[in-house]
């Protein structure tokens, strides 16, 4: 695939307005505009002193509550302070206008809700909520936040007195079984699957594009940095996410 930025997004924007039952699948790609980094980028921001496959893992939740928090209630403050961005708001669009069903999302950021997208499936949860894991009470994120700047190190269930935990998954976790549903029957149903931030190295949601494709639909890209599906795509959109998505708005009909 090799087309200068405006012809590969006018190719994107006719499969877009071609497609009957194209879906979204976004990455941290998306958010990055918005000032979340991508841990997989190395030396950025909060994951610069630790190894998020550790102090994100469940067994360290598990283990010290309190630990796990000190780091957490970092990522629930950066995360109360940023917005969604036009890339967001570029995807919100689509389906406002009827040209996705929806978006699957690998983010746990509330992001693509806070854009105005109605059907949001987070394969990866969000922190829209906290969970006990003894009563399956949920708590949402402001008092989850008001608990934290509060001073007390671990937010708990009132009535459990149990820790509470993001309703994210956590390093160590299964993906929730409702949601990979969701995803999988919108990724066998889609004639295109638009893949917008995301490396597509991480399982099983790496996997949706494949399905796609086995079921006879198309995809396209729009990610910096190779992807397993850079051979199988229609079209691959290789610059800043925000540009690029404006583009492709702009060439439709
Ligand atoms: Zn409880």
């Amino acid at each position: 695939m090799s087309f200068a930025t405006g012809t590969s997004a006018a190719v994107l924007a006719e499969l877009l307005a071609s497609a009957e039952r194209a879906v979204v699948l976004t990455g941290a790609g998306i958010s990055v505009p918005s000032g979340i980094p991508d841990f997989r980028t190395p030396g950025k921001g909060l994951w610069e002193k630790v190894d998020p496959m550790k102090v994100a893992h469940i067994d360290a939740f598990r283990r010290s509550p309190d630990e796990f928090w000190t780091f957490y209630g970092q990522r629930f403050a950066m995360l109360s302070e940023i917005g969604p961005n036009p890339a967001h708001d570029a995807v919100a669009e689509l389906e406002r206008r009827g040209l996705v069903r929806g978006v699957i999302t690998q983010n746990i950021d509330r992001l693509h809700r806070a854009a105005g997208s109605q059907t949001v499936i987070e394969v990866h949860g969000s922190i829209e909520w906290c969970v006990c894991e003894m009563c399956g009470g949920k708590v949402g994120f402001d008092d989850v936040r008001a608990i934290l700047t509060s001073g007390t190190p671990t937010p708990e269930c009132a009535t459990c007195i149990s820790p509470l935990k993001p309703n994210v998954v956590l390093f160590g976790e299964m993906l929730p079984e409702d949601a990979m549903a969701d995803a999988t029957a919108l990724a066998a149903e889609a004639d295109l699957m638009l893949c917008i931030g995301s490396s597509l190295e991480v399982y099983p949601v790496a996997g949706l594009p494949g399905l796609t494709l086995d079921k006879g639909g198309r995809i396209a890209l729009i990610t910096q940095g190779p992807t397993p599906y850079d051979r199988e795509c229609e079209v691959k959109l290789a610059g800043d996410v925000v540009e690029e998505l404006d583009a492709v708005l702009a060439a439709l009909p």
